[in-house]
């Protein structure tokens, strides 16, 4: 991997541990920055028919997520990969990624889902809110004309998956919901070769794709980013209702679902909201989802603002574990002790880490050997 590789590896937050799949340089870097979406009047190959939409007139009621954009021809939605064409709506996020990666599943963040395994990582661009602090904003808030990417059809990703080893495949790093049709059409044919489907998200998806998503998603990490709407509105460009529904249907559903909560210093580091949203989880069945509670770093437009202290995690820790949450971790810490998972019943250890590697796994048939408590989880292939 050479400098500019490897620098792009940690915009993806994937410099430790992936599998670096070469990509030329996005254009946005060339071109100095974003730009709004040129009108679209022409399908190109990796156009495919939008699910999820009504008519509206002349333009087109997209229905997949809460932004509920009404696209009129030759715009596209808010999220720009969706595409009105000749009264037509379509995803311009179909083959083309423009991020490839094999991760540990651990990177996700998922640790409670077949642990020590490798996740075959893919995203177009785009996205559907608009972060102050994304991690990944030179492809999330760009369409996929303005990235370089790669030729890779849902068929061409599982035998690649296949080829490098990987139990999963993960829909990550810009928002898969506005990849829907690209990431269900991989999932079903992964599902017939027997890999799993990982889905890690925003949340900001409507009820119905959501439950149809349900049949082919084995597991989810869904940021929960905080919890209260004007701090949703502000900082995200979204709101939080949908996210809670979301939370909710997985459960439903039987997908195993964990849940990230980045705690950003004047924004989400507020003790008593972290305290209301783990009442929330307990309340709606959800005290077994691992909640990471993540630390975060100067990034986009939040550059300027200072790191989370780690005694703050600690302390939102503490409060995540009073309110009832059986498995807290405080992320992006390295060597930090809550990066094991430990038997909630007995406090022994059961998986010990460091980092994304797993040193030592003391669970039997998914069960903590100390006391035979039976962990939550997805443990075996
Ligand atoms: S998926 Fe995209 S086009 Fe559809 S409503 Fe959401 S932001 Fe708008």
């Amino acid at each position: 991997m050479n400098k500019r590789e490897f620098l792009r590896c940690c915009a993806l937050g994937t410099a430790a541990a992936c599998t670096y799949f070469p990509l030329p340089s996005l254009r946005w870097a060339e071109r100095g920055g974003y730009s709004e979406p040129e009108p679209v009047e022409e399908l190109w190959k990796w156009s495919k028919e939008a699910l999820f939409v009504e008519p509206a007139g002349d333009a087109i009621h997209c229905l997949k997520c809460p932004n509920g954009c009404v696209i009129p021809v030759g715009e596209t939605g808010r999220c720009r990969n969706r595409v009105n064409v000749r009264g037509k709506l379509y995803s311009n996020a179909y083959g083309n990624p423009c991020a490839v990666h094999i991760d540990p599943i651990e990177k996700k963040p998922l640790l409670h889902f077949l642990p020590g395994t490798r996740a075959f990582s893919i995203a177009t661009a785009g996205c559907n809110l608009a972060c102050l602090n994304c991690q990944n904003w030179e492809i999330s808030q760009v369409s996929p004309t303005e990235t370089e990417n790669q030729d890779l059809m849902p068929r061409a990703v599982v035998d690649a998956c296949l080829r490098g080893h990987c139990a999963s495949i993960a829909y990550t790093y810009s928002e898969p919901t506005t990849f829907y049709e690209y990431a269900f059409d991989t999932a079903e044919i992964a599902h017939q070769e027997g890999i799993r489907n990982v889905w890690k998200s925003n949340g900001y998806i409507e009820e119905v794709p959501l439950r149809k998503l349900c049949r082919v998603i084995d597991a989810a990490n869904i940021d929960l980013k905080s919890f209260d709407e004007d701090v949703y509105a502000r900082l995200n460009a979204g709101s939080l209702a949908p996210v809670l529904r979301t939370l909710r249907v997985f459960r439903e559903m039987g997908v195993w679902l964990e849940i990230t909560n980045l705690v950003i210093p004047g924004w989400t580091d507020d003790l008593d909201m972290i305290r209301r949203m783990c009442n929330w989880l307990c309340n709606n069945g959800l005290s077994d989802s691992p909640l990471h509670l993540s630390r975060f770093v100067p990034l986009y437009k939040l550059n300027r603002l200072a790191p989370t202290p780690v005694k703050r995690l600690e302390e939102a820790h503490a409060v995540a574990v009073a309110e009832g949450m059986h498995y807290v971790y405080v992320g992006n810490v390295p060597a930090h002790p809550t990066e094991h998972t430990y038997c909630h019943k007995c406090r022994k250890r059961v998986i010990e880490r460091r980092g994304y590697a797993i040193l030592s796994n003391d669970l039997e048939n998914g069960r903590c050997r100390h006391c035979g408590t039976s962990i939550p989880g997805v443990w075996h292939t």
